[in-house]
C-alpha cells in the first residue's frame, strides 16, 4: 500500500526537491496531485512524469481554490505544503481538518496562524511535521529522546551573504548580492529572507508554535558551516543536536516516513571531515534589524506575527521589483508594526483583516 501525496508549490525549490526524493521512494508514496502559481509547461511535465491525477495552476484558471482542492483529496494521506507566503494557510487548514499529515515548508502559515494551526489539527487529527531544516533538526532529536520535554531550542543561521559586512554596506546591497547565499539555494523570497534574517524570526516563532515552548526557551546561534540544524536541551542539560550538509532532501523525506526512518540511497552521506571546522558565534542584537522586530513581534503574539509576515513579504516583493533598498526592508516591517495594535488571532477573519491591513500599510510605503 503506498501513501497518496499532494504537493503545493510543486514548481518551487522544495516542490522540485520534494519529487526527487518522491522518485526514489515510489514503493512507499505516489503522487497523486500537484499545484503551481504560474509555471504552466513545468506543471504539465511533472504531471505526466509522476502520473498525477490532479494539477492545479492558480493563475492558469484553477484559481487559489485549487490547494485546498488537492490538500483534501480523499486519497491524500500527506500534503506536502512547499508554497511561499501567505497563501498556503487556507491549505493547510483545510488539510489539517480534513485529518492530513502536513508535511510543512510554508513556515509562513504557522507564523502568521500558529493558534488556528493547531486547533485545525486538534479539530480534524491532522498533524504538522516540519520541513524547515532546524525544526525538522529538532523533531528529531525530540524523538530520540523518547518524548521527553525540550527545555530550551537553539536554532543555528548561516548569516546570510552579509554576515561580516559592515551595516552600512548591507543596506545599499543589490538584489544579486542579497540572492547570494552562502549555504542554501532556494527560493527567491526565502533567500532574501535569510539575508535580512527575517527568516530566523519566522523559524524562533515557527519553533514556538511546533514545540509549544516559550519565546525565552529559543535561541538562536551564527553557524556558517549550516551543518549542525539545531540543539535541544533536556531536563538534565544534556545537548542533542543534529547534523548533515545542506540539502532539504532528508528533512523532506523524514517529514514523509516520521517517526520512521528509510534508507534512501541519494541523501548525501555525512563526512565529519569534509565537513571540516564547525564553528559557532553570538548573534549580536541590532546587526540585524528584521531579525530583532520579528521576535519582538512573537513575543508581543496575537496579530503581530501576522503583520511582521505581511509587511516582511511586501517589503521584500519591493527590494527584488527594484523599489526600495535592501536596508528599507526591515524599516517598512518597523513602521508597520509600530503602527499596529496587536489583537487576539484565534479567529481566522482577524489573522486575514490583520494580514490585509499590514500588505496596505506596507505598500504605501514601498510605491
Ligand atoms: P519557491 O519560490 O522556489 O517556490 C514557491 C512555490 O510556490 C512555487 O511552486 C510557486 O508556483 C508556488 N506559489 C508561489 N506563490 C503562490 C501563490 N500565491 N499561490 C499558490 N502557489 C504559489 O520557494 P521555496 O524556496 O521552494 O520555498 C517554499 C516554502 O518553503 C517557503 O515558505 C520557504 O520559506 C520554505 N522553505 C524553503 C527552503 C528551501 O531550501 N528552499 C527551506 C526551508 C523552508
Ligand atoms: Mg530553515
Amino acid at each position: 500500500m503506498t501513501t497518496g501525496v499532494a504537493i503545493l508549490g510543486s514548481t518551487g525549490s522544495i516542490g522540485t526537491a520534494a519529487l526527487r526524493v518522491l522518485a526514489r521512494q515510489r514503493e512507499r508514496f505516489r503522487v497523486v496531485a500537484l499545484t503551481a502559481n504560474s509555471s504552466a509547461d513545468l506543471l504539465t511535465r511533472q504531471k505526466a512524469e509522476t502520473g498525477a491525477r490532479f494539477g492545479g495552476l492558480v493563475c492558469g484558471g484553477a484559481g487559489p481554490r485549487c490547494l485546498v482542492e488537492a490538500a483534501t483529496l480523499p486519497d491524500v494521506g500527506i500534503v506536502i505544503n512547499a508554497v511561499v507566503g501567505a497563501a498556503g494557510l487556507p491549505a493547510t487548514l483545510a488539510a489539517l481538518r480534513a485529518g492530513k499529515r502536513v508535511a510543512l515548508a510554508n513556515k509562513e502559515t504557522l507564523v502568521m496562524a500558529g493558534e488556528l494551526v493547531r486547533c485545525a489539527a486538534r479539530e480534524g487529527q491532522g498533524e504538522v511535521v516540519p520541513i524547515d531544516s532546524e525544526h525538522s533538526a529538532a523533531l528529531q532529536c525530540l524523538a530520540s529522546a523518547g518524548g521527553r520535554p525540550l527545555q530550551r531550542l537553539i536554532l543555528t543561521a548561516s548569516g546570510g551573504p552579509f554576515r561580516d559586512w559592515p551595516p552600512e554596506r548591507v543596506a545599499r546591497a543589490t538584489v544579486e548580492e542579497a540572492l547570494n547565499h552562502p549555504t542554501w539555494r532556494m527560493g527567491r523570497k526565502i533567500t532574501v529572507d535569510s539575508a535580512t534574517l527575517a527568516n530566523k524570526a519566522l523559524e524562533v516563532i515557527e519553533g514556538h508554535f511546533l514545540f509549544q515552548i516559550p519565546f525565552d526557551a529559543i535561541e538562536v546561534v551564527l553557524h556558517p558551516q549550516s551543518i549542525v540544524h539545531a540543539f535541544t536541551e533536556f531536563a538534565d542539560g544534556s545537548v542533542l543536536a543534529q547534523m548533515g550538509f545542506p540539502s532539504m532532501e532528508l528533512p523532506i523525506l523524514y517529514a514523509l516516513t516520521y517517526p520512521e526512518r528509510v534508507s534512501d540511497a541519494g541523501v548525501r552521506r555525512f563526512d565529519p571531515a569534509a565537513a571540516g571546522s564547525l564553528t559557532f558565534q553570538q548573534l549580536k542584537p541590532g546587526a540585524f534589524p528584521a531579525f530583532d522586530l520579528g521576535v519582538a513581534a512573537g513575543r508581543a503574539g496575537g496579530t503581530g506575527p501576522a503583520v511582521y509576515n505581511a509587511a516582511n513579504e511586501v517589503a521584500v516583493h519591493a527590494f527584488l521589483a527594484g523599489r526600495i533598498r535592501f536596508g528599507q526592508v526591515a524599516d517598512t516591517i518597523d513602521a508597520v508594526l509600530q503602527a499596529h495594535q496587536p489583537g487576539p488571532a484565534s479567529e481566522l477573519a482577524a489573522v486575514l483583516a490583520a494580514d490585509a491591513w499590514a500588505r496596505g500599510r506596507a505598500e504605501g510605503r514601498c510605491s
